[in-house]
């Protein structure tokens, strides 16, 4: 898609985003359009291209493996200049701090289309050190929500796929509505996974038809 967006139609689109997904899980009623008919008359564009925006910002999101509104189908067909500024929107919005992936992984994706020759790679990468932000999290609600699942995974219910250096059956605990989406550390809210439940979650082409499944499957979720 067109790279010259200005900041100012990107940080627009991105407001109008996290507006709309509040809403959605609020259940108040509204309507996309007229979202895009306000940005439109704001910046001169048409309401389709801010269709298009919006789901570009849904791809964004699902590479941070984060959730993105329903209905607005990640399309990929952003830059990872666009990609990165559409990333560090999000997290100033949301008054964090996190390590930039969106470039990296797009950067990936676009180089995968291409038939590449060996890369030599780097043998001593430079690094970077970085502030970011944690969520405090309960210890009680991961052992409390671990030994609910007694070594089975809740999505998938088959037992944990290897067990950890300790020998215990390893599992991860999964916020459903994920902290970074404001989800709260409650065993309401939280799950014990398999590893490739627990990606497929995140990242996964299913991941909202899992989640609905987990809501009506295991009995002590509540809906957030
Ligand atoms: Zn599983
Ligand atoms: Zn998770």
């Amino acid at each position: 898609m067109d790279e010259e967006w200005s900041d100012d139609e990107l940080r627009a689109a991105v407001h109008a985003y996290v507006e709309m997904q509040r809403n959605e899980r609020t259940g108040t009623p509204f309507t996309k359009k007229s979202f895009y008919t306000r940005l439109s008359k704001q910046f001169g564009r048409s309401e389709k291209s801010f269709e298009f925006r919006m789901q570009n910002i849904s791809y964004v999101l699902s590479v941070l493996g984060r959730d993105w509104i329903t209905g607005l189908k990640p399309m990929r067909n952003v830059g990872a200049k666009n990609a990165a500024k559409i990333e560090a929107i999000f997290t100033e919005l949301e008054g964090r701090k996190a390590v930039p992936v969106a470039a990296f992984e797009i950067d990936a994706h676009e180089a995968k289309k291409r038939r590449l020759a060996r890369p030599t790679g780097t043998r001593k990468p430079s690094s970077t050190t970085a502030e970011i932000t944690q969520h405090q999290r309960d210890p009680a609600v991961k052992a409390w929500v671990m030994q609910q699942a007694t070594g089975n995974c809740e999505c998938c219910n088959q037992p944990a796929p290897f067990n950890g250096a300790d020998g215990s059956p390893f599992l991860e605990v999964h916020h459903v509505r994920h902290l970074a989406d404001g989800g709260s550390d409650t065993v309401e809210n939280a799950v014990a996974l398999c590893p490739n439940c627990h990606r497929e979650l995140h990242y996964g082409q299913g991941a909202k038809a899992l989640v609905s499944s987990l809501y009506d499957r295991v009995g002590r979720l509540v809906r957030e």
